[in-house]
This record gives structure tokens, C-alpha cells and sequence, in this order.
């Protein structure tokens, strides 16, 4: 038997859909409940439904062309849901599915300077009344030309804005149609690095080995990226991809004409392909793009973590502790978390900031006192050679403890202040107590802190 189903109506009109009525979610009429789920796996299971039914899409494709993606490639003109029902859609939401993060999956929340500013405005309503955060993609060539509007949108509540970069070579830009510049895409990323007051990330794909690609290009964009993180103050993230040739897009029509090899006709019917070389510009092999994606990798990683590495403690701490509120309040998800990721390719740096998270924990050394606990943090071998103990810190710089450190180093386990340890009957200033004794003390500890290695306890 043959079956034929007719295509559903296309939906021209979206402001003519009613408010979506997210009390279904929660709803345990609307599910069809197995009968060994026991009530607390049922609630577990909403639970978890709830905290992913986050996305909400207030209008639908794209008013650009670009020459590789299919939203901006669809018949249908780009269609925009009135604000007003956006503000009851986003209450129904919020009211009923607890999520406390918005992802808007608006192909370009940022097509219209007057419509993100409505946005904000109804967003800044719904914040009066729900404690949430969101995410949004936007157009670098809106962005630049209107920066206020991404402190408009980050005081609106917005944590990460994501952005299409596809590559930092204009000539390859220009190729795709992607109708922005690379100053456009710098002024954006220097944008973010600007707004210092307020919690805010961007992210940024590029796509690689699509029309007019090189040798040249791959790497010009590997800067560029580099580039974009110094202007970002390292507030980026930065993802890149292979080119898929998707049907119903200009390049996966016409490969060809846009200068692209296709190796893989039917990449659509396996997702883990996506993952894979589909497809190259005819100017650069299989094996140079997958050697580039590689150098990527490792240079990219290696930048960002030496960089952020030689920040001050202090700058590093707030923005670790501060992803670490986001994640428990919002449940911010770690790769919106650049540098926390980073960070954590240290495994023991997760323990050292679950220490912060104790009230007792001093956050900063400007108040550190004779009356304080320090605290050795980790297990460090001692050189019975060299008779010192010897690390390597974040920015790979060689810490000696030697001399009398090795009795403050040793006995800081956070049972004694700094006042008992240098009075201790071992203590080799018991009988020097001068003020010069005790500031050695104290900026010992202090270096230990700095260096991640010791935090200080008020009790
Ligand atoms: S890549 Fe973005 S801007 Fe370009 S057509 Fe697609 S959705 Fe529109």
C-alpha cells in the first residue's frame, strides 16, 4: 500500500498561533506513564523535562542569504511573533516549566535595533517577576553598527550572545554571502571586552574548508580567532566546524559553482557524520583541513589557558566562582563556561574552589590576619636533595619553599593561626617575634595563596 501524506500548510502568519500553553508539560494527564514509574522518578523525570524545555523561538527564518545555511535559504520570508504574545508565551513558560535559563532559537534575534529593544523590555517585565537568564544569536554587522544594544541585552538579563564569525578571511565571508566584514566581527567581540560591569560571554562559530578557503585562509582565521579573545578580554568562546553542504542551500545545490568538492552524497541520513570532512573548497586537501583542525585544537586550547592563566588570582577567582553561582542558580551549562573549563583541565581546581564555596573561606587577601587559618591545599614532594619543596604555578613559574617557609609551610593545616604557628614551640621566630617576623609570615601565606596553593579560614 502506498501512502501518501500532503505537506502540512505553511505558517505564514505566526502571530496567529494562540499563547502556547506550557501547563501540558507538567501535566501528568498528557504523558503516558509506565506502570513501574513511581512517583518520585515521575516528578525527577518532569524535572529534568522542565530544565530542557528552555528553548523558545519568537520569529522564524532569516531576512539573509548566507550561501551555506538552510534558514536563510527558505521560501518563506523572515516572520515575527508581536512582542506582546512573546511576553505571554514566555510567562506561560516560566510559570510553569521553572527553567531559568531562555535559549531564543531566533535565527537572528538581532534583525530588527527597534525589535531588541522591545524584546528587552518585555523580557525586563518578566525578570520583575522571574528570576532567569537567556541566550541569543545576533548579526555582527546590527552589532557593530548599534552597540549599545548588547548592553542594552546584557542588562536585560542576557549571559551569552552567539554570533556567526564562519571565518576571518573577508575574501571567504564575501564568497559564502555572508554580508559582514571582519571589522564588523572585531567591534563586536571588543564590545563585550568593554562591558566590565556587567556578566556577559559571547560565543563565535567559524566554519571551515567552505568556498574560497586556502592554506592561507585556515590559518589567517586561526589568528583572527586568537585576535577575537584579546578583544573579548577572554570573555569567548570560539567553536568551528567543518562545512556540511546541506540540500536546499546554494553550496549544497550548486557545489560547484561555489567552488566546493563534495565527498559524501548522503551525509544527511547520519548525524555522526557532521562530525567528519563532508566536504572541502577545491583550493585545499582533506588531509591540510584535517591537519588544521588539529592545529586548532591544540594552539587554540594552549592560547586561551596561557592567557587567562596570567591574569591576576583575584580575576580568575571571580570569574570561576561566578560561573559556579550561574550554574547552581540557572543551570548554566559548562561549555557556556569558557574559563571554568579551562580551568577544570585541572582536575583539583574543582576541589580548590568547592573550598570558596565555605562561608569561612576568605575570598581576597587585603583583610588576612594574625587571627586567620591557613590552610596547605595541596600535597606538594619535598626535594630531600635540594631539602625544599618545589611546584610549578598556573603560569608554569617554578615556587620554591625553602628555609624557614618549610615550618610555615608544613604545619598551615589550618589547625593553628598564623599568630600560634609563629608562637609554636617549634617555631623558629618564637623568640623573634618582631613586626619584620610577622609580615615575612604573612607574605609567605599570601604568595602561597596566590599561587592556588593555600586559602585562608576565619575559623
Ligand atoms: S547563517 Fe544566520 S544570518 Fe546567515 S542566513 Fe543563516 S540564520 Fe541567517
Amino acid at each position: 500500500m502506498l501512502l501518501s501524506i500532503s505537506p502540512p500548510p505553511k505558517l505564514f502568519d505566526i502571530d496567529a498561533i494562540p499563547v502556547f500553553d506550557y501547563s501540558i508539560i507538567t501535566n501528568r494527564d498528557f504523558w503516558v506513564v509506565p506502570e513501574n514509574c513511581n512517583d518520585t522518578d515521575f516528578e525527577k523525570f518532569l524535572y529534568n523535562i522542565n530544565m530542557e524545555n528552555n528553548v523558545y523561538v519568537g520569529s522564524r527564518g532569516c531576512p539573509y542569504q548566507c550561501a551555506f545555511c538552510v534558514e536563510g535559504n527558505l521560501k518563506q520570508k523572515h516572520r515575527m511573533r508581536s512582542p506582546e504574545k512573546i511576553y505571554f508565551d514566555l510567562r506561560s513558560l516560566l510559570q510553569n516549566t521553572k527553567s531559568k535559563l531562555i535559549i531564543f532559537g531566533d535565527d537572528t534575534f538581532t534583525a530588527s535595533k527597534t525589535r531588541v529593544f522591545e524584546m528587552c523590555k518585555i523580557i525586563n517585565q518578566l525578570r520583575k517577576e522571574f528570576d532567569f537568564v537567556w541566550f541569543a544569536e545576533g548579526r555582527v554587522n546590527v552589532l557593530a553598527k548599534n552597540p549599545e544594544l548588547i548592553r542594552t541585552m546584557a542588562q536585560a538579563g542576557m549571559l551569552v550572545l552567539q554570533v556567526g564569525i564562519e571565518s576571518g578571511s573577508q575574501q571567504v565571508l564575501d564568497a559564502q554571502n555572508k554580508r559582514i566584514t571582519v571589522e564588523e566581527i572585531k567591534t563586536t567581540f571588543a564590545e563585550i571586552g568593554k562591558l566590565k560591569d556587567l556578566d556577559i560571554r559571547i560565543t563565535g562559530n567559524l566554519i571551515l574548508g567552505g568556498t574560497a578557503e586556502t592554506a592561507e585562509t585556515l590559518q589567517e582565521s586561526l589568528e583572527f580567532i586568537k585576535e577575537l579573545y584579546k578583544l573579548s578580554d577572554f570573555n569567548a568562546q570560539i567553536n568551528y566546524s567543518y562545512l556540511v553542504p546541506f540540500k536546499g542551500t546554494p553550496i549544497g545545490d550548486n557545489p560547484d559553482k561555489y567552488d566546493v568538492t563534495v565527498l559524501n552524497d548522503n551525509f544527511e541520513m547520519d548525524m555522526h557524520q557532521f562530525a567528519e570532512i563532508i566536504c572541502h573548497s577545491k583550493s585545499v586537501t582533506h588531509k591540510q583541513l584535517s591537519a588544521y583542525y588539529s592545529k586548532y585544537q591544540t594552539e587554540l586550547f594552549h592560547f586561551f589557558q596561557r592567557n587567562i592563566f596570567y591574569f591576576e588570582k583575584q580575576k580568575i577567582d571571580n570569574r570561576i566562582l561566578s560561573d559556579r553561582k550561574l550554574q547552581r542558580k540557572y543551570a548554566i551549562p559548562n561549555d557556556m563556561a569558557p574559563w571554568t573549563r579551562t580551568i577544570y583541565s585541572y582536575q583539583t581546581f574543582s576541589s580548590y574552589y568547592d573550598l570558596f564555596d565555605k562561608k569561612f573561606i576568605i575570598k581576597d587577601t587585603q583583610n588576612v590576619n594574625l587571627d586567620m587559618y591557613p590552610i596547605r591545599v595541596w600535597e606538594i614532594d619535598y626535594d630531600f636533595q635540594n631539602n625544599y619543596y618545589l611546584f610549578d604555578n598556573l603560569k608554569n613559574e617554578e615556587i620554591i619553599i625553602d628555609g624557614n617557609d618549610i615550618f610555615l609551610w608544613e604545619i598551615a593545616d589550618g589547625q593553628h593561626t598564623i599568630r600560634e604557628i609563629l608562637q609554636d614551640k617549634n617555631s623558629p621566630f618564637k623568640n623573634n617575634l618582631s613586626q619584620q617576623i610577622i609580615e615575612l609570615a604573612l607574605n609567605f601565606y599570601k604568595k602561597m595563596y596566590e599561587n592556588f596553593a593555600l586559602v585562608f579560614s576565619e575559623i
